[in-house]
């Protein structure tokens, strides 16, 4: 059973929206991090996460973000005939780098909740 933010191996974190098992999905969860993520997510989403269709809004709202910074730092043009592939691979390293370290802080207990 994967964790329904991240993907990883779930384990023992859950969240249900205001518990009605009856009408709403039970998400399972790695981790207190992404238990805390995703609840918040599924409290605003009548219950509902998905991860997939918000994965790739969030990549390409990123785009932008990414642009801005090497412009700013005048290495717009090194990417400039890179496609929108190559960029998203960019990005995606820099979550998935980023979404590891907290997920190892957080199953060490050095992320106080
Ligand atoms: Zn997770």
């Amino acid at each position: 059973m994967p964790c329904a933010i991240c993907g990883r191996e779930a384990r023992g974190f859950g969240f249900c929206h205001q518990l009605r098992w009856d009408r709403n999905p039970h998400h399972r969860f790695c981790s207190m991090s992404c238990l805390t993520v995703g609840s918040a997510i599924a409290r605003r989403n009548f219950g509902m996460i998905d991860k997939t269709d918000m994965e790739i809004r969030a990549i390409r709202e990123a785009r932008r973000d990414l642009a801005e910074a090497l412009t700013e730092m005048g290495l717009m043009e090194a990417f400039f005939d890179r496609s929108a592939e190559d960029i998203d691979r960019l990005i995606e390293a820099c979550v998935d780098g980023f979404q590891g370290a907290m997920q190892r802080q957080s199953d060490a207990g050095q992320i106080p909740f």
